[in-house]
Order: C-alpha cells, then sequence, then structure tokens
C-alpha cells in the first residue's frame, strides 16, 4: 500500500527521538517533532505552532538561535553540526548536536528554516567529567612531583647539613689521634674515624641520590685521558686485590683516543662501585677490567664499553634487577658479613643513564659475576687534555710527611692550605689563632709552622715572638703570610724574626719553593705538565710565568667555585633570611678573604660592598 509524503513525515516527526522543527521568516515554529513538544515541556504540537524561540528558551539563547536563523536566510548558508548550549525559562540546561538549514519552497525562495538537534547532555556531562577528572590527575601529579622535589631537596640540604659537622668531627679526630699516645685511645680515635668515614660516605650517597632524583646532579664534562683513567683505576685496586690474594687482569684498549669528554670525577664513581663490589663478593680467583672503544664512522665520538668481571659469589637470576634499586642487597648474601646498604649500584646505574648509556649484569651463582657498562656517543676530543689534574695537583714534589701547622683564623684560608699541601704528602695541622698555634707547636712540634698576622685573641706577631723565645720551638721554621688586602706595612712585617714570607693569594709554587727551603723533599719523576709544556712552548720562556698562573688559576677556579657553593652559598641564604648584621659581616668577610685567596678583584668587590651595607 501506497504511503503519502504527509504520511511520512508524520511519522518522522511523531517517532523520531530527536528534536526537528520548521520555522517561518520570522522563525515562528510552523511544525515540530513529538520529542521538540515533549522537550519543551508541553503535550501537543498545537502548543508551539505561532511561536517562537523566545516563549520557550532564556532571552540569551533565544536571540542567538534568531540571530543564526536571520543570517542562514539571508545567506543561505547552513550552519552544520554544532554543539550547542540550550537554556531553558526554569528548567536545566541542555547540550544539542544542531543542524540548520534554509527552507525552500517549490520555487527556490527561502521561506524559513529546519532543523533537527540531538541531546548530547549526558555525553557531555561525560566530557566534563573526564576534564574535572584530568585536571585533577594532573593536579595530584604536581603535587607528587612537588613533594618528590621538596623531599629529595630537604635529603639534599639535610646531607649537606650533617656533613659539615662529619667535617669537623674527622678533622678533629684525625689531630686528636696525632695527639694520643696510648695504644687504647688510638684505637678508639681509629673507630671514631672509620664510623665517621662509613657515615660520610653514606651521606655522600644519600647526597648524590638527591641530588640525580632532584634533577640537579650535572655532569661536568671535560676531556679526560681515557688510557691514563683506566690505569690508575686499576693501579688504585691492584693492591687491595692482590692482598685478598686475587689475581688481577686489564685489557685496555690501545686504541682508545687520546683525549675523550667525560665526567672524570662520575666516571671513576661508577669504576670504584663496580671494582669495589667485584673485590668484596670474591675470595679466590680473579678480577678483569676491560675496556674497549668503538669508532663511530667519522671517528668523533665513540661507544666506550667496559666491564668489571670476578670469580666471586654470584648474583641469582632473581636479584639482578633488584639490585640496582635503591637500598637493596641480593637476599642471598649475608649482610653482616659483606656489609654495605644496597646504595652504590643504585647510583651507579642514575649515573650511566645520566651519561647516556646503560649497565647491565651476567652472573651465575658460584662463578662469579660481569658488570658491563655501554656508554653510547662519547665525544673524542680533539685537544689532548684540557689539562691534567693528577699532574698538576700532585706536583713533582713529593715532601716527607713532615707536619704543617697551618695557623689562620679564616677556615676558608685553612682550607685551602691543607688542600693545597696535603697532596705533597705532608700532614696538616690547623690553629685558629696565635694561642692556639703555641699549644698545638706545643704538643705536636710541628716541622714548619704558616702563620696568619692578624689574628682574633692572640695574633701573629705575638705568637711568633713567643714560639721564638722558647728554646724547645723556636728551632722551627715560621713562614709569615701576609695578607696584601690588609696593607700590613712591608717594613713591620720585615722586622718579625720570622724565616720566610709569603704574600697572599698564595701561589702554591711559591709556597711549595718556600718550603723546600726547609723541608727534606724528592723530586718525583712525575712529567712535566703537558699542558704548561705546549703552553710554554707557544708563550717562550719569559711567559712561562704567566702561562703557569693561568693554569693554577684553571685550577683554583674550581676550587674557588667549590667554596663559594660549599661554604658562601649556605651562609649567605641564611644571612638573607635571619638578617643578624654579624653574620653578615662574617659573610662579607669571608668574600673578601676568598676574593684574596684566588685574587679574584669581583669578589674581593662583593665582599666589600656586602661589609660596607652593614656599616
Ligand atoms: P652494597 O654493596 O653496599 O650492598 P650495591 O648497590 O653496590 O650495595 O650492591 C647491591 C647488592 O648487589 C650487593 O649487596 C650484592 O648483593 C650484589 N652485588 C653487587 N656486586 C656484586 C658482585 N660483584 N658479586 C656479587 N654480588 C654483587
Amino acid at each position: 500500500m501506497a504511503v503519502n509524503d504527509k504520511e511520512l513525515l508524520d511519522a518522522l516527526l511523531d517517532n523520531i527521538p530527536d528534536s526537528i522543527y520548521f520555522k517561518d521568516l520570522k522563525s515562528k515554529f510552523l511544525r515540530t517533532s513529538k520529542e521538540l513538544v515533549k522537550r519543551l515541556g508541553l503535550d501537543n504540537e498545537k502548543e508551539v505552532i505561532g511561536k517562537t524561540d523566545f516563549d520557550f528558551f532564556t532571552e540569551e539563547h533565544a536571540s542567538q538561535a534568531f540571530k543564526d536563523e536571520q543570517e542562514i536566510i539571508k545567506t543561505g548558508k547552513p550552519i552544520i553540526n554544532i554543539e550547542e548550549k540550550e537554556t531553558y525559562k526554569g528548567k536545566e540546561d541542555r547540550w544539542v548536536l544542531t543542524t540548520k538549514m534554509p527552507l525552500y519552497n517549490k520555487e527556490g525562495k527561502v521561506v524559513g528554516t529546519f532543523g533537527i538537534s540531538r541531546d548530547i547532555t549526558d555525553k557531555k556531562k561525560i566530557e566534563q567529567q573526564l576534564v574535572e577528572e584530568k585536571i585533577k590527575a594532573e593536579e595530584l601529579a604536581k603535587k607528587a612531583m612537588e613533594a618528590g622535589r621538596l623531599k629529595s631537596e630537604f635529603l639534599a640540604n639535610m646531607s649537606h647539613e650533617i656533613r659539615t659537622p662529619m667535617n669537623a668531627i674527622l678533622g678533629f679526630a684525625e689531630i686528636l689521634k696525632d695527639q694520643l699516645a696510648d695504644p687504647q685511645y688510638i684505637k678508639y680515635v681509629d673507630i671514631i674515624l672509620s664510623s665517621g668515614k662509613t657515615l660520610l660516605d653514606l651521606i655522600n650517597d644519600i647526597l648524590d641520590i638527591s641530588k640525580i632524583e632532584a634533577g640537579k646532579m650535572e655532569l661536568q664534562y671535560r676531556a679526560v685521558k681515557p688510557q691514563e683513567l683506566f690505569m690508575d683505576i686499576a693501579k688504585i685496586f691492584s693492591e687491595k686485590i692482590q692482598t685478598k690474594g686475587l689475581e688481577f687482569f686489564t685489557e685496555i684498549d690501545e686504541k682508545l683516543p687520546k683525549a675523550i669528554l667525560v665526567d672524570e670525577v662520575r666516571l671513576r664513581q661508577i669504576l670504584f662501585n663496580l671494582v669495589g663490589n667485584a673485590i668484596k663478593f670474591t675470595s679466590k680467583g680473579y678480577i678483569e677490567l676491560k675496556v674497549k672503544g668503538i669508532y663511530y664512522p667519522d671517528r668523533s665520538k665513540i661507544d666506550l664499553i667496559f666491564s668489571v668481571k670476578d670469580t666471586g659469589i654470584g648474583i641469582p637470576e632473581e636479584d639482578k634487577k633488584e639490585i640496582f634499586n635503591y637500598f637493596q642487597q641480593s637476599r642471598h648474601i649475608d649482610v653482616k658479613k659483606y656489609g654495605g646498604t644496597g646504595l652504590g649500584l643504585a647510583i651507579t646505574k642514575k649515573l650511566v643513564n645520566l651519561m647516556n648509556g646503560e649497565i647491565e649484569v651476567d652472573s651465575t651463582v658460584g662463578k662469579g659475576s660481569t658488570f658491563k657498562v655501554i656508554l653510547k656517543n662519547v665525544a673524542v676530543s680533539s685537544i689532548e687534555s684540557t689539562y691534567s689534574q693528577e699532574e698538576i695537583i700532585k706536583g713533582r714534589v713529593r715532601f716527607k710527611n713532615q707536619k704543617i701547622l697551618v695557623t689562620d683564623d679564616i677556615e676558608s684560608n685553612r682550607l685551602l692550605l691543607n688542600k693545597i699541601l696535603s697532596v705533597y704528602n705532608l700532614r696538616i695541622l690547623e690553629a685558629v689563632n696565635g694561642k692556639e698555634a703555641i699549644t698545638i707547636a706545643q704538643r705536636n712540634k710541628p716541622d714548619l709552622i704558616l702563620m696568619d698576622l692578624r689574628m682574633p685573641e692572640m695574633d701573629g706577631y705575638t705568637a711568633i715572638k713567643i714560639l721564638k723565645s722558647d728554646e724547645n720551638l723556636n728551632k722551627i721554621p715560621i713562614i709569615v703570610l701576609t695578607a696584601s688586602a690588609m696593607k700590613d706595612d712591608e717594613a713591620e712585617v720585615k722586622k718579625i724574626n720570622c724565616d720566610g714570607y709569603i704574600r697572599k693569594p698564595v701561589r702554591r709554587a711559591e709556597l711549595i719553593n718556600e718550603l723546600k727551603k726547609f723541608l727534606a723533599y724528592e723530586e718525583e719523576a712525575i712529567p712535566i705538565l703537558s699542558q704548561s709544556s705546549k703552553l710554554i712552548e707557544k708563550t717562550g720562556e719569559q711567559s712561562y710565568e704567566k702561562a703557569s698562573t693561568q693554569l693554577k688559576n684553571a685550577i683554583f677556579s674550581e676550587q674557588l667555585l667549590k667554596q663559594l657553593r660549599e661554604e658562601i652559598l649556605p651562609s649567605l641564604t641564611k644571612a638573607k633570611k635571619e638578617l643578624i648584621i654579624n653574620d653578615i659581616e662574617e659573610t662579607a668577610s669571608k668574600i673578601k678573604s676568598i676574593g684574596n685567596q684566588y685574587n679574584y678583584p669581583e669578589i674581593l668587590n662583593w665582599g666589600d660592598k656586602l661589609l660596607k651595607y652593614c656599616l
């Protein structure tokens, strides 16, 4: 049976679950679907016909719809599939997906509009919820990250705070040990020293972890001679390995480049951990260190592969992954026997990853383990080495373990002298003023005294007078350190009954030359600085002084940075927070003294300026 068009249209309008409407040129309803009538809260289509959106919707919604429809009538352009919010008078808002078309008559003239809209409120609600959940999740993630960062920062600060007194504990325990004669007491101090060292190692590990976790571990890339570095590691461990009755094999690729760009300190740390573990967990057999380089085609880069193999206790399959996690040790080892904290490998792995590398382990219980590290994309350095720290720091002079008493009220000065001197095989005692210098000299009979002049409690002038008039002590050579910034009157300094004097900033060569006048020493056959000889070649012999100063500044600047970071920054932060004028003055003086030591006018000025503000 045929169905006419009207029946078809009625069937559509009566049954479709969407709103359908036809409107005239004035946007008055001509016909609507049942669903639309229902949505408007009415029962009969008749209640809608002749009315407009303004009768049912809010002014805001109705006028926008009216505008859209008039635009369609004017331009003939439809609106297709747009999401629209319908705001009803006194009813909950709904979301719809709407299409609006121009309504043409048979002559092709626009006589109104018609449209269809589907209710998508539920879908919209879910979407909205999802967006809200996502925002919440993002906020939570942010908070978690922030908490993690704060925790790492807290750990870093705490470790730093603990390290500072630990340095004092260890330093003074060492001095104390020098002063003791009773073997029992010496044993006690040794326990303090070794426990302190263990604690310090642990704190350093925690500091490393928190730095890595907080994303603050920055690698310091520098040209390093790989052959030398690995040989050096081998040298350091060979004695320990032999003492344990193990054999030690090394196989270092002879074709390694002359220099590569790596963070030497961290690379050493990785090797120390791996070789240290190999020794610890092996009681018979051998340890093998293998190093290989695979060049990239243009030879500007290599993959550096090294492995540490041992014939020790091995690691069970189920622990191979775990041991790279923090505080994880193999469940099969006797922790009491081997000790350790389970941090070494976790740090090693993080460091290797930071260096764009990977670490893997191959092991069989009872047979041994091989830890293999692959550092990818390591840059081959064109220069041999910016400088080899070993060569410069060790120098060629080796004293005979004599005791030097460093007297200076400023801690950073003592620290610096200590650092400079200890690598020349000298033992350092420290005093913070003249009075303490005399006490320590009486007790410890140092082989030489380095004496600052301006100090609180008892200055250097008085202390020297007392020391030189004491027949037990007057043979000890005294070298005066004069600070140029203090403008000590040269004539006055010369009147002092001392054995030598050095102007600050103390230059290493000058200091060592001065010490050589009074202390027995031997010249070591360490080759002359490769870089300095190059500089000398380049600049001619007259410029030797200039060249070596340049080199020294290069090393000093590293120490300088360390001092600024470790000594100045914390006291500045504290001073800034607490605004205690004495603390600020003290910090300013410290800054000045560092400026003096390193001969850096900018730092000196900075300290000066800060001091002026305190007045
Ligand atoms: P620690 O040695 O302080 O416990 P590490 O993170 O360096 O911490 O090592 C974690 C664990 O991995 C060790 O406790 C040990 O169980 C296992 N391990 C590491 N190196 C070796 C090795 N060479 N041989 C056997 N076991 C090892």
